[in-house]
């Protein structure tokens, strides 16, 4: 059954929103072990996994597409991977962790001294426990990840190494779920879905954006959402060139990535700067509560940076708790199931769905009666007059709504300029429409 208008305390009176982060965090442990790339059967595995609970697209676009000035490559898989001493001991197991082998390794099998393998060998001397994730996409090679810790402990010796991978013609696969709102205008909710056993880079944007689909589904909306589950870059730049002709609709959009960690929330604005994304996002942090950072938009990080790109500079920021880079777990073995907890990714949630509120909810109105202010107290909406109780937020609120409503301001401009919180704002305007004081703005 599809509810009637979205509405965020509607939906958290259906929500146990601590059931959904936990729900999210048993999602990302179902995923965790399978190992992804850029193309392959991980992301096919993990695909269907989310199919499970949404009904995505799974989309197959053949290796050697040109797409813009890219090429999608050959497809990726790897069966089995170790290293073995001569005594025939594995001292690294691709099935201990898939973050042992070198992301897009060609196979091999050889004989090799000391000093060759640590030609391919993959460390971080500053955290010399963890084990790096590398990928060597579009140079042919082959090479192993490990602790610094256990390099330096590796022995003169004579080496085996096998890696059971293959490189061939094949596809690129990413996963796509369209829901249907009332105009063809549309949000789009885009994450990466490449990484490995990583968990905040970016298990728990999948997640999200997995559960996001799964509620949304639930309401009549007025935009319509597309969700894209892609590989990271080559992915946005197929989708968007496969699909330039659908861009125009977007008119919102987010990037969802590292949402389960224990830092602050971070939005980082799109190219626009002052888009209404841009507006929102910032309006429901500084009303969260919590503290938060805003970052300007730079054309590096997720896929925000294709969206962005000046041919297309679509509204689209990436919301997120620590930035990619800026948190010393990241890339690593580090980035574990013990990293994120289900409380952070519920708080996120949360606040991709104060937004997407904000988003369906923000619309310009019409003071029905712009001369002077109507008499709110015979109409039972000031004060005690009228025997209602209505808290001075409230009246606030009207007296803004009614004095901004002149077809030049949307509800969210209200907001801020009154400094109250949108649901506020929102609420007030309800009320005066029920009371013919508003009246919806042709536009
Ligand atoms: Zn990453």
């Amino acid at each position: 059954m599809r509810l009637e208008v979205l509405n965020i305390d509607d939906l958290k009176k259906t929500l146990n929103l601590d059931d959904i982060g936990q729900e999210m965090y048993g999602l990302i442990s179902k995923l965790y072990p399978i190992c992804r790339s850029i193309t392959g059967n991980g992301i096919r595995e993990t695909l269907n996994i989310i199919k499970e609970l949404v009904p995505v697209d799974i989309h197959e676009v053949p290796a050697g597409t040109r797409v813009f000035d890219w090429t999608v490559p050959k497809e990726w898989n790897i069966k089995d991977a170790y290293v073995l001493n001569s005594k025939g001991k594995k001292i690294i197991d691709f099935k201990k962790s898939n973050l042992h082998v070198l992301g897009y390794s060609v196979p091999i099998q050889k004989k090799v001294s000391l000093a060759e393998l640590k030609e391919h060998l993959f460390t971080l001397p500053d955290q010399p426990e963890c084990i790096p994730y590398r990928t060597s996409y579009y140079k042919e090679t082959w090479g192993f990840c490990l602790s610094h810790n256990q390099f330096l402990s590796l022995e003169d010796d004579e080496y085996e190494v096998f890696i059971d991978s293959s490189l061939e013609e094949g596809y690129l696969t990413y996963g796509e779920y369209y829901l249907k709102g009332e105009t063809e205008d549309e949000v789009l909710i885009s994450c990466h879905c490449c990484h490995p056993s990583l968990c905040n880079d970016n298990l728990s944007g999948m997640a999200l954006a997995t559960f996001l689909a799964k509620f949304l589904s639930r309401f009549s909306l007025s935009y319509s959402y597309r969700f894209l589950f892609i590989p990271g870059s080559i992915g946005s730049i197929t989708w968007l060139a496969l699909n330039e002709s659908k861009t125009n609709h977007i008119k919102h959009g987010l990037v969802v990535a590292c949402v389960g960690d224990s830092g602050k929330s971070t939005y980082k604005k799109s190219r626009q700067g002052d888009a209404e994304i841009d507006k929102v996002v910032i309006h429901v942090l500084k009303h969260s509560g919590k503290d938060y950072e805003i970052m300007d938009f730079s054309p590096y990080g997720y896929d925000e940076r294709q969206y962005c790109s000046p041919g297309f500079n679509l509204p689209v920021g990436c919301l997120m708790r620590t930035p990619h880079g800026c948190f010393p777990e990241y890339h690593t073995s580090a980035d574990n199931l013990d990293f994120i907890k289900s409380e952070f990714l519920t708080d996120s949630f949360s606040k991709y769905l104060s937004v997407l509120n904000v988003l369906e909810a923000n619309k310009k109105y019409l003071n029905t009666n712009p001369k002077c202010e109507p008499q709110l107290g015979k109409r039972g909406l000031y004060g005690a007059i009228g025997g209602q109780k209505i808290n001075p937020f409230n009246q606030f609120a009207m007296l803004w709504v009614l004095n901004l409503s002149d077809g030049d301001h949307t509800l969210l401009d209200i907001a801020e300029r009154s400094g109250l919180e949108f649901d506020l704002i929102r609420n007030a305007a309800e009320l005066l429409l029920k009371h013919n004081l508003l009246k919806e703005h042709p536009e």
